[in-house]
């Protein structure tokens, strides 16, 4: 490449704006980034999709937001209104489609095939498709975005980026159940952990943050909101995981029961006279914190029934703390030890108290929260005691810059191939 066509490339790279789409059934959250410095120069969220349709979108440092209500028919539709906002006079933050040099789509399920993430062609699509019987509900529309911002943006690079990814590292011992092996070979029932994103950016931050190399630590990393999940870290590099062939598995969760006897699922069937999908939805829509305290399934509702005086909210903050408590344990034992804790999402970043219950007497293990350090709200801190030989620290987590970073690693290497 002659030194001018390659300048004008590094300037182009340096300036790129990546977009992160992140599609559910019904919605959709975009941002967009400069890779220049990572900042970020607006976000969106796109609701009722299929229903009535509305958008918020906010160019940040601009004070008011753009709202608007509009009929959404699909997925397409939505990407489209999302275009618009980013191109509007007053609110948007480019001037032509062809400013954003790459796109980074979140994408839950790539089942053992993409252990990192990759730029999108129709193979990867095929992929995609495959693992729809493993992710009924949430790869689907993911596909869908993927498949609207191709047609509407053809020349833009896309890439995906998997919440399995992180987690294919486990090894055979951590990921396979103890089921007939024909099950795993037939029909890859196996674990495969989900919020990899979240953990791998919380790992990487909490190296930076304690100034040591990432291959020298063993990290749990605890990503506590709706839906949670408790990770080890050894070297890096995922070994275990708490959610398993679904996010259904592991923690009790906001509405999601987390482990169970397997028995019980025909139990209830049995006794509430229901179908078998009907206690599925149970276990997902109407177990966790909620089905435990009957009040909801936010924990600020709850300590708010705490201080009311309500047992069963107190029992669903217990049972939570316990499951929590449970893995790290199991995890110390994995790795031999552990040098950091990471708390992360709504209920890790924002409860003081839910990280105290935790934490308490774990003394001897070398865990000693500092209870000042901890009372803090969404910032990044490191929250144990000088005294500590383990490091608790709280990141806020940023499943989007994630995506941003690998989306610009991937785009720029592509295009300089072509
Ligand atoms: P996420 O799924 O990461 O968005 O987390 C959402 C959950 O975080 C909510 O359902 C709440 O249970 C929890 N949460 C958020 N803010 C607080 C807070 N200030 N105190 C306690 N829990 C919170």
């Amino acid at each position: 490449m002659c030194h001018i066509v390659y300048a004008e490339r590094e300037r182009e790279y340096k300036n790129m704006k990546v977009l992160v789409v992140n599609c559910g059934s019904s919605s959709l959250k975009y941002q967009v980034l400069n890779m220049k410095n990572e900042s970020l120069l607006a976000k969106g969220l796109i609701e009722r999709i299929g229903i009535d349709g509305s958008i918020t979108h906010e160019k940040i440092g601009l004070d008011e937001k753009f709202v608007v209500k509009k009929p959404l028919k699909d997925h397409k539709e939505a990407i489209m209104l999302m275009l618009e906002a980013l191109q509007d006079k007053q609110h948007g933050v480019i001037s032509s489609m062809d400013e954003l040099g790459a796109i980074g789509h979140r994408v839950v399920h790539a089942g053992e095939k993409y252990a990192m993430s990759v730029m999108i062609s129709d193979d990867v699509l095929n992929v995609l498709e495959d693992c729809i019987e493993l992710a009924p509900l949430h790869n689907p529309p993911n596909i869908m975005g993927i498949r609207a911002c191709r047609e509407l943006l053809p020349n833009t690079p896309m890439i995906a980026v998997f919440d399995t990814a992180f987690h294919q590292t486990m090894p055979a011992e951590s990921y396979t159940y103890a089921l007939p092996y024909e099950y795993y070979e037939r029909y890859k029932i196996r674990r495969y952990g989900f919020h990899g994103t979240s953990h791998k950016y919380v790992a990487e931050r909490a190296a930076d943050m304690l100034g040591v190399n990432l291959m020298d630590l063993k990290i749990i990393t605890c990503h506590l909101g709706n839906g949670a999940s408790v990770t080890a870290i050894k070297r890096g590099k995922c070994i275990d995981t708490s959610m398993g062939f679904t996010p259904l598995e592991g923690l009790v969760m906001g509405t999601r029961s987390g482990d169970l006897d397997p028995s019980i699922v025909s139990y209830i069937r049995d006794k509430e006279g229901i179908h078998l999908h009907d206690v599925i939805d149970v276990l997902n829509k109407k177990s966790g914190v909620l089905g435990i305290s009957g009040i909801s399934s936010d924990f600020r509702d709850l300590e708010d029934a705490v201080e009311e005086g309500n047992e069963r909210a107190a029992l669903a903050i217990k049972v939570f703390a316990h499951k929590v408590r449970f893995y790290i344990g199991a995890y110390i034992a994995e790795m031999n030890g552990v040098d950091a804790i990471v708390f992360t999402a709504g209920l890790g970043e924002n409860s003081a108290q839910m990280r105290g219950v935790i934490c308490t007497e774990l003394g001897n293990l070398g865990i000693k929260l500092d209870l000042v350090k901890n009372n803090v709200r969404g910032k990044e801190r490191i929250i144990s005691r000088d005294d500590s030989k383990v490091a608790i620290l709280l990141i806020p987590t940023n499943e989007e810059l994630m995506i941003a970073r690998d989306t610009y690693r991937i785009a720029k290497k592509y295009k300089d191939t072509i």
